[in-house]
């Protein structure tokens, strides 16, 4: 991927055009000491123009903790409610839904796997409680 495309847009915190994209990752503009010279920081984020769904994909492990806080806060499965990112595309919802989804349900899976070993380690002292046959006492009768 060596295609650079014109993104240039608001990008790293600044309200005006701060970002372009060399090489299909943005780099930021306000990174120049020297008016012309070289950037100094960026290279690290995938341009969300020409480089879509790789820049997409920074946001997977961000979806899919929202999915799996939902869950915890008891959120029904159904409704993803992941907050909106700029230069998101409408069908990047979809893809979006499903990391979501996947987080809802680590989330459930990880919360059956730990009620199992609840109950696993609640059978345990049961199982020991049972009383030992005293032999000691039966020589009192
Ligand atoms: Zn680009």
């Amino acid at each position: 991927m060596s295609a650079s495309c014109d993104f240039h847009e608001p990008y790293f915190g600044a309200n005006y055009p701060d970002a372009c994209c060399i090489d299909g990752f943005l780099w930021d503009l306000d990174s120049c000491d020297v008016p012309g010279g070289s950037l100094s920081s960026g290279g690290d984020v995938p341009c969300p123009q020409c480089q879509h769904a790789s820049w997409l994909e920074t946001f997977q492990d961000e979806v899919e903790m929202e999915g799996w806080e939902a869950f915890e806060k008891k959120a029904a499965r159904s409704a993803p409610t992941f907050k909106a990112v700029r230069h998101q595309q409408p069908e990047d919802h979809a893809k979006m839904a499903v990391w979501w989804l996947k987080g809802w349900d680590d989330a459930q899976k990880h919360e059956e796997e730990q009620s199992f070993k609840r109950w696993e380690a609640s059978k345990q002292p049961d199982w020991q409680s049972t009383p030992p046959a005293v032999s000691g006492e039966r020589g009192m009768a």
